[in-house]
C-alpha cells in the first residue's frame, strides 16, 4: 500500500468544515482591515528564499524542499509566504500604485523538519503582509489584525508577546554584547548555536535545545542596546496597542526564526499545547524588498499555522465549527419513482436546497438510515402512490413528522418547514 509521506496530512471530508470555517473567518478579518488576497506559486527559484529569507536562518539552512528542474534551474517549495508576495509586490510594480499594499494569503508551505506534534513537512498558513509604511500604527494595526483573527477562533489561553530586535545599526552593538556572553559557554552548547555564534548570535536566543535555553535565559536583553529612532517606536507601538486594549507582554527572547526582521517581532503564544504553542508568529521587515531588488521599503506582516491553530483549539476546547449536512434526502421506492426523486433533486438544487437521492439502489430502510447517516433534516419519498397523486411524503426527521406535499411546493415546504396550507395529514408514516 502506498503511503502518505512523512509530516503530511490529508484533510478528510469529514474535517473539511473545521478549515473552511478557518478560512472563511479569516477572510472575513481580513476585509475588515482591508486586505486583498493574493495568490503566489507554490515553487519560487531558490534564490528567492536563500536571499530572502537569510542562509543563516534554520529553514534555509536545512529545513528547505530543493530540487533541479528539467531545465537544470534551482526550485525550491515555499517554505513561508512571505517572499513569494514580496517578489510579486516587486515584479508586478505595485510599489507605484497608492500604498500601503496590504494583502492576505492562505497557502501550504515545506518544510523539512523532524514531523511532530504541530511539526508537518507539508502545512498551511494564513498570512498578512502590508508594505509602504513604516510607522508605528502599522505595526499596531497588524498586531490588532492578528489579535482579532484569534479572538473569532475563540482561544482564550494565547498571549501576545513582543519585542524590538532594532535596526542593523543598533544590532551591531547588541550581536557584539551576545558574543561576549555566549563565548564562554559555547562548548557546551549545541553545533548549531556554534555556527550561529559566528554568523547570527542573535538566531541562538531562538535555539529550542534545553541545553541552551539554559544559557539564552540569561542574556542581555537588545532592548538594552535600541538606539532613539528604535527605542522611540517601539514606545508608539506599546502606547497603540495598550490605547487599544490589546494585552501584551514585552518578552526579549522572541527574535523569530527568520533573517529578515527589524524591529518589533511578535508571537501569539498558548499555553495549552505544549513545546508547539506558538500559532502566529510576525514581524517588521524593512530590510527585505530592498534584498530583493526593490527601492527600501517598509513592511510588516505575519504567519499563522494553520495546522497549529486547530491543534491549540482542540487543546483548549475552544468550540468548533459542526459539519453542514444535507438539508433533504428524497427516496424512491422502485425505478420509476427513483427517477421522479432524480428529477426532483434538481429542481430542489436549482431553489439552493441541497440535496442527495439513491444512487446506490437501496430498500427504503436502507435509503432511510442512509439518510440519517448524512444528517438530512427532511426525507422525501417517493412510492407509486406519490407517483400517482403527484405528491411525496416527507418526514420530518427531526419531529418525526410526515406529511404529504405536493411536488411542486417542496421546495417551499423545505425552506420554510411547516405543514402545507390545506393541512394534510399523513397516510404513511
Ligand atoms: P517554530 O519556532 O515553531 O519552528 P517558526 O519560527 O519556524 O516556528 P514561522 O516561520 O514564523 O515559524 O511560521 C509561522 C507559523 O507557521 C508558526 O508560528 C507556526 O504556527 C507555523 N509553522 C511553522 N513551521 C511549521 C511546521 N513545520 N508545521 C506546522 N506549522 C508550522
Ligand atoms: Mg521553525
Amino acid at each position: 500500500m502506498i503511503q502518505i509521506p512523512k509530516g503530511c496530512k490529508d484533510v478528510l471530508p469529514s474535517q473539511a468544515h473545521i478549515w473552511q470555517s478557518i478560512e472563511r473567518k479569516a477572510r472575513t478579518e481580513a476585509a475588515r482591515y482591508g486586505y486583498e488576497e493574493i495568490r503566489t506559486p507554490v515553487f519560487e527559484h531558490t534564490e528567492l528564499f536563500s536571499r530572502g529569507v537569510g542562509e543563516t536562518s534554520d529553514i534555509v539552512s536545512k529545513e528547505m524542499y530543493t530540487f533541479l528542474d528539467k531545465g537544470n534551474r534551482s526550485i525550491t517549495l515555499r517554505p513561508e509566504g512571505t517572499a513569494g508576495v514580496a517578489r510579486a509586490f516587486i515584479e508586478n510594480g505595485l510599489a507605484s500604485e497608492p500604498l500601503p499594499f496590504k494583502a492576505y494569503y492562505i497557502c501550504s508551505a515545506y518544510r523539512y523538519e523532524r514531523p511532530q506534534a504541530g511539526r508537518l513537512r507539508e502545512f498551511h498558513q494564513f498570512g498578512a503582509e502590508l508594505y509602504g509604511a513604516d510607522s508605528p500604527a502599522a505595526d499596531a494595526e497588524v498586531i490588532c489584525f492578528a489579535n482579532a483573527l484569534l479572538k473569532n477562533f475563540g482561544l482564550q489561553r494565547v498571549s501576545l508577546r513582543i519585542n524590538s530586535i532594532g535596526c542593523p545599526h543598533c544590532r551591531a552593538d547588541y550581536h557584539e554584547a551576545l558574543k561576549n556572553y555566549f563565548r564562554p559557554h559555547l562548548g557546551e552548547m549545541c553545533e548549531d548555536c556554534r555556527t550561529r555564534f559566528e554568523k547570527n548570535p542573535l538566531r541562538i536566543l531562538d535555539c529550542k535545545n534545553e541545553k541552551c535555553k539554559q544559557f539564552t535565559a540569561g542574556a542581555p536583553s537588545m532592548l538594552d542596546y535600541l538606539c532613539h529612532d528604535c527605542r522611540d517606536h517601539f514606545g508608539q507601538v506599546k502606547d497603540l496597542l495598550a490605547m487599544a486594549k490589546v494585552k501584551f507582554v514585552v518578552d526579549p527572547s522572541i527574535v523569530r526564526g527568520l533573517d529578515y526582521y527589524t524591529r518589533t517581532v511578535f508571537e501569539f503564544v498558548s499555553d495549552a499545547a505544549g513545546a508547539q504553542g506558538t500559532v502566529l508568529g510576525g514581524g517588521r521587515y524593512d530590510g527585505l524588498l530592498s534584498q530583493l531588488g526593490a527601492k527600501p521599503t517598509p513592511a510588516i506582516g505575519f504567519g499563522m499555522g494553520i495546522e497549529r491553530l486547530i491543534m491549540v483549539m482542540e487543546a483548549e476546547g475552544a468550540e468548533k465549527s459542526k459539519p453542514r449536512h444535507v438539508k433533504c434526502y428524497l427516496a424512491g421506492m422502485d425505478e420509476r419513482s427513483r427517477a421522479e426523486a432524480f428529477l426532483l433533486a434538481q429542481k430542489l438544487r436549482a431553489e439552493q436546497i441541497s440535496c442527495e437521492c439513491d444512487l446506490m439502489q437501496r430498500s427504503l430502510k436502507a435509503q432511510f438510515k442512509y439518510a440519517d447517516k448524512i444528517g438530512a433534516r427532511f426525507v422525501a419519498v417517493i412510492g407509486e402512490e406519490e407517483l400517482a397523486l403527484g405528491r411525496a411524503q416527507v418526514k420530518d426527521m427531526k419531529t418525526s413528522r410526515s406529511e404529504s406535499v405536493d411536488f411542486d411546493k417542496l421546495a417551499q415546504y423545505i425552506k420554510k418547514g411547516r405543514v402545507n396550507e390545506n393541512g394534510e395529514r399523513s397516510f404513511r408514516s
